[in-house]
């Protein structure tokens, strides 16, 4: 076979540690084997009936063939009003191309921000996918350290430039569940004003907010015309395997990225935009609705919490996780979530997966029942508490 380009052989290099105890558990369950899964980010809810009833009959009613590859006329003009309405920011359809789901959105938006070779700064603890998706881009992905004490939210102040065309942020965030105060927004923008940064926000989890309020950086003064915006069906809709997001952006960059769409993804079936326009017209009381457990088990974590002092909580504000520090115990993130899962078929996510930043801590994804999760921490904490006094 002739070479692997070096392009995508690289695309995982200096990539995060600590996915083994995911890939275990899943092969323990595969064995039969109950393990209680607070790792990966999907609802324990399928889509909503109705929103599969909107796909099945635009399929059957013919939308099977080629989409306009931009979106929908329709979808990208109801996306673009909804974007209008929660940020107070003048947008067009003109402003809004439907991607693949968030994820193609990211690839796209460092494919057109950054130049090969160009840095492209991103924030850890970070969504494990980021790195990767700035290689593939042909960009140098370059990690901003944070820490624990600050609720891993980044000191804009000491963040370095040199080099960089873009830096992408996340809130409310993943694995963190930080809600990035306006400060740190402000900041953060006056930063890539000062040092002519795009700004990359991955918004992707805006309707699950429990405290303060998120608030788009794209409506900050100047910011208009530098940010790129990242949006998904998937957490706000229950639609992950659906496959179906958004860019929002300045209209000359739609342009370019529409271009890029045509060479690459070709755009999003026509059953699934259909469905994504029902879905996004069903009101925010949906949204609610899908929203809550997570609110509602973030609270019955932090209940348990309480009741001990070996385990603490990083002070989050949404999404759906929890960021626990476990370094009283002395063990690695890593260490402990392989002895949970081999103690007590529990399976949670090792902060180093994530990054540097979050080492011995962990990421609970908040996305089993609640009578479940809440006997699996109140396990997780006396293994912690146990772990601790042997040591
Ligand atoms: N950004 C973040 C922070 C995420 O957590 C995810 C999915 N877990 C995505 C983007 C991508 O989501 P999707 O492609 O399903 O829209």
């Amino acid at each position: 076979m002739p070479n692997l380009s070096k392009r995508i052989t690289s695309l995982n290099d200096g990539g995060s540690d600590g996915w083994e105890v995911f890939y275990r558990a899943r092969r323990m369950v595969a064995e039969g084997i109950a393990v209680t899964e607070l790792t990966i980010g999907e609802h324990d809810i399928g889509t909503d009936p109705a929103i599969l009833d909107a796909m099945y009959e635009a399929a059957r009613g013919g939308q099977t063939g080629y989409a306009i590859v931009p979106g929908r006329p329709d979808l990208r003009k109801t996306v673009a009003q909804r974007v209008q309405d929660r940020t107070g920011v003048p947008t067009s359809a003109d402003n809004i191309l439907i991607t693949p789901g968030g994820q193609s959105a990211l690839f796209s938006a460092h494919m057109a921000a950054c130049d090969p070779g160009d840095t492209a700064l991103f924030v850890d603890p970070y969504y494990a996918t980021y790195p990767g998706t700035i290689r593939a881009a042909g960009a140098i992905p370059r990690a901003i350290q944070t820490h624990s004490r600050d609720a891993f939210l980044p000191d804009p102040a000491a963040i370095d430039t040199t080099g960089a065309k873009s830096l992408l942020i996340n809130s409310p965030n993943n694995p963190t569940g930080t809600v990035y105060p306006p400060a740190t927004l402000h900041a953060l923008a006056k930063l890539c004003q000062t040092d002519d940064l795009w700004l990359i926000s991955d918004e992707v989890y805006d309707t699950q907010v429990w405290q303060g309020e998120h608030l788009s950086p794209r409506a900050l003064p100047g910011m208009a015309d530098r940010t790129i915006v990242i949006g998904s069906m998937s957490k706000s809709h229950a639609m992950t395997g659906s496959r179906i997001g958004w860019i929002v952006a300045p209209a000359p960059m739609i342009d370019t990225l529409i271009d890029l769409a045509t060479a690459t993804t070709y755009g999003v079936p026509g059953y699934i935009q259909t469905a994504a326009l029902f879905a996004l017209t069903q009101g925010a009381a949906l949204e609610a609705d899908i929203a809550q457990p997570f609110q509602r088990r973030r609270d019955l974590v932090l209940q348990v919490l309480a009741r001990q002092n070996t385990v603490t909580a990083i002070p989050s504000q949404g999404a759906m996780y929890l960021m626990l520090d476990i370094r009283a115990t002395g063990l690695t993130g890593e260490a402990f979530a392989n002895a949970l899962l081999d103690t007590h078929r529990i399976a949670v996510m090792p902060g180093e997966s994530f990054g540097h930043s979050a080492a011995g801590h962990l990421r609970l994804a908040l996305t089993v029942e609640d009578n479940r999760l809440v006997a699996a921490v109140e396990t997780l904490c006396a293994f912690a508490e146990q772990v601790r006094q042997a040591a």
